[in-house]
């Protein structure tokens, strides 16, 4: 099984169904209780200029049981996991937490995830790099290559085998 599978794996069953349960029932209950809107986690949050994520509502839409609606959005994916949120809020939350949790769920429930992620770790899979090498355009609106700059070849990573078995092993691990 390739981490891209286990990306868009079927219905959830059994032990998995219970860990998702056991996620949601965190979500719902006891994650987002004592957020009291104040919303100094978006102001500081660095998804939240051009990706138009805002924690403090998703630590209210999932308070109110909008997990659906959230698992079935873009916004999940955009958070960027620099962790402000959690170092700003007076309440001592973690947005971050929460949208981890989501994500988790959304992968474990064979939901759709967002493709520059799939991309991005189809990339690391087959080469080690987060993204190929790609053409850019000069000052002078030229477009160039590493080829055409006379740049040698990217070499492999070191350990590419290992990084592929973290991998792995990361998305297998137990959810939460
Ligand atoms: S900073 Fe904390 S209390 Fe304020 S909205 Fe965000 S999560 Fe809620
Ligand atoms: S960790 Fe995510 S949600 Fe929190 S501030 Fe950073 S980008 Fe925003």
């Amino acid at each position: 099984m390739s981490i891209i599978d286990l990306t868009s794996m079927a219905e959830p069953e059994g032990e998995q169904q219970d860990k998702i349960n056991e996620i949601l029932k965190t979500l719902k209950e006891d994650i987002p209780n004592d957020c009291y809107q104040c919303g100094k986690c978006t102001s500081g949050c660095e998804a939240f200029i051009l990706l138009e994520l805002e924690p403090h509502k998703v630590m209210a839409l999932s308070k109110s049981g909008f997990i659906d609606e959230l698992l079935n959005s873009d916004v999940i994916w955009t958070c960027v996991t620099c962790l402000k949120c959690k170092e700003r809020c007076p309440q001592d939350l973690a947005p971050v937490d929460v949208i981890f949790a989501l994500k988790n769920i959304a992968v474990a429930s064979g939901k759709q995830i967002d493709t520059g992620i799939s991309n991005m770790l189809q990339s690391v899979l087959g080469s080690g790099y987060i993204q190929q090498p790609k053409e850019v355009v000069d000052k002078d609106n030229k477009a160039v290559t590493r080829d055409s700059l006379g740049l040698p070849s990217l070499p492999a990573p070191k350990e590419i085998q290992k990084l592929q078995q973290v991998l792995m092993k990361a998305a297998t691990e137990t959810l939460g």
